[in-house]
């Protein structure tokens, strides 16, 4: 039996003895399966030719990402906060070099993930790390490995400890989710995003899409919704899914200022 993993998406399947036929996520109008057709792998497997990186986005804000990059190529952030961390996002690739790494920073007390992209091994982690998986119940139809682990939430807001809140902002996915962290940005507040407010080339911007390889756009009234969503919240920074996909300040006039020309692009 193994818990096998797609090339494409990076996601990890509950365990059987043949790979599945299928990746329901890869499948979706807003990915797709590769041109050679869909591919599997294995954690061990991956382990042999991939290694995380881990690297200071800011204070308090470990990025780890796979090098080579492996399937959407996202890197996950542990919020170091003083009531626990939190893993927010996930990557596939979790070996013993990366759990002696989390372990140093602190461990993780949950995992939250913006969207069904990043679900990747959600599982093995939070077994690894004795956490609980923060998901929107919206999304629920793309959880390909159970676990009681898994705990969906429902509604617009889900406050944590510290004050780190979850915020559905739909979009995207129906459930996605970014997350608020107050002490981010020396207290001025930072939101992490993953791609349901995306940073990006000119990082003065974020942008707003159903598929981002498809080029699906969003209408008027999601991007209306993801902005009433967020309004309550006061943040100077935006760390995006990849990278230094990040706004370093004023983000919250980025993502007004964003909207507004999205909104004029697709009226025109
Ligand atoms: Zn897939
Ligand atoms: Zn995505």
């Amino acid at each position: 039996m193994e818990n096998f993993i797609c090339v494409q998406c990076g996601t990890q399947f509950s365990e059987a003895v043949t790979p599945p036929l299928h990746c329901p996520i890869c499948e979706d109008e807003r990915q797709f399966v590769r041109h050679s057709g869909q591919e599997w792998t294995t954690l061990k497997r991956l382990g042999t030719d991939h290694r995380n990186r881990f690297e200071e986005e800011a204070p308090h804000l470990l990025g780890i990402g796979t090098e080579p990059e492996f399937a959407i190529g996202q890197r996950a952030l542990l919020v170091q906060s003083p009531s626990g961390n939190l893993l927010w996002d996930c990557i596939t690739l979790l070996d013993n070099i990366t759990i002696e790494e989390v372990n140093e920073h602190g461990g993780i007390r949950a995992i939250a993930i913006s969207h069904p992209h990043f679900y990747t091994t959600m599982v093995e982690w939070a077994e690894r790390f004795d956490a609980q998986i923060l998901l929107h119940a919206a999304d629920r139809e793309y959880v390909v490995r159970k676990s009681p682990r898994i705990q969906f939430w429902e509604g617009t807001t889900l406050t944590l400890w510290d004050d780190l809140t979850l915020i559905n902002c739909g979009g995207h996915f129906e459930g996605g989710t970014v997350l608020h962290w107050p002490a981010g940005s020396n207290g001025k507040g930072a939101l992490l995003t993953g791609d349901i407010i995306t940073v990006v080339q000119d990082r003065r911007y974020v942008s707003f899409m159903r598929s981002y390889p498809n080029l699906i756009p969003l209408g008027a009234a999601a991007i209306h919704r993801i902005l009433n969503a967020i309004e309550p919240f006061p943040f100077d920074q935006i760390y995006g899914a990849w990278w230094g996909a990040n706004v370093l300040s004023n983000a919250k006039d980025a993502v007004r200022s964003s909207a507004q020309r999205y909104l004029r692009w697709i009226r025109s």
